[in-house]
């Protein structure tokens, strides 16, 4: 098995001493940056399985660190926020963060997110069913979505939402149900769903028996599979 390392990228040392005690009883290895600009250096340098970044940052905030890690990176990101600061939740789920925290945050939560993300990371034992649907084939082992002969590396968020849309074969999926198993949130955040939804179809377009994603108006969405093969287990 291998270790986890995580990078937190957070300016207040009673934070980061908490954190590092805790996950490293965990077995999880700790590096720590008090800024973007080193956070983003460590990065580079160490290609940690996890990044927590804090929001609340000197000099870069943790909105512009998150765009510049996501300008590069895939890797996991758990945003810390503070308690009183919703909407930059919201713009950090949109912006590509995995999942959020809310200070003060218990440290076996931590682990918990810590741990779910990587596994969402696909650092899976076990071989999970590929689904197919007329030409797009997804792969949940390598995060991949297939449409004919075009291979695309999925961002985790849109390919958990392509993996309900699958899954469903070509049943209506609510929207809080969406929000709900893809974000973990429980309010309807519009912006967040519709631009992921957006970026999928922008995919399935490329290629001419790919499933279409149909918008039912207020209540959520679905595949179309008419043009496409059956959808099938393999
Ligand atoms: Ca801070």
């Amino acid at each position: 098995m291998t270790t986890l390392d995580v990078l937190i990228i957070e300016d207040e040392p009673s934070y980061v001493d908490a954190v590092s005690v805790a996950l490293a009883r965990e077995g999880i290895g700790v590096q720590a940056a008090a800024d973007g600009r080193h956070g983003l250096a460590r990065l580079r340098e160490l290609r940690p399985d996890v990044v927590l970044l804090d929001l609340m940052l000197p000099e870069l905030s943790g909105i512009d660190v998150l765009k510049l890690i996501r300008a590069e990176s895939e890797v996991p990101v758990i945003v810390v926020s503070a308690k009183d600061a919703e909407s930059d939740v919201v713009l950090a789920l949109e912006l590509g963060a995995d999942d959020y925290l809310t200070k003060p945050y218990s440290l076996r939560e931590l682990v918990a997110r810590i741990r779910a993300v990587t596994r969402r990371g696909g650092v899976a034992d076990t071989e999970e069913a590929v689904l197919v649907a007329g030409d797009a084939v997804l792969d949940p082992n390598r995060y991949q979505l297939r449409l004919g002969e075009t291979v695309f590396e999925l961002p985790r968020k849109e390919f958990e939402v392509m993996r309900l849309l699958m899954g469903r074969r070509g049943r209506i999926v609510p929207r809080a149900e969406l929000l709900e198993e893809v974000w973990g949130i429980d309010w309807d955040d519009s912006k967040t769903l519709d631009q992921h939804i957006r970026r999928l179809r922008r995919k399935l377009e490329t290629v001419a028996d790919a499933p279409v994603i149909v918008t039912m108006r207020g209540v959520g969405y679905r595949l179309d599979l008419s043009s496409a093969a059956r959808l099938r287990d393999t």
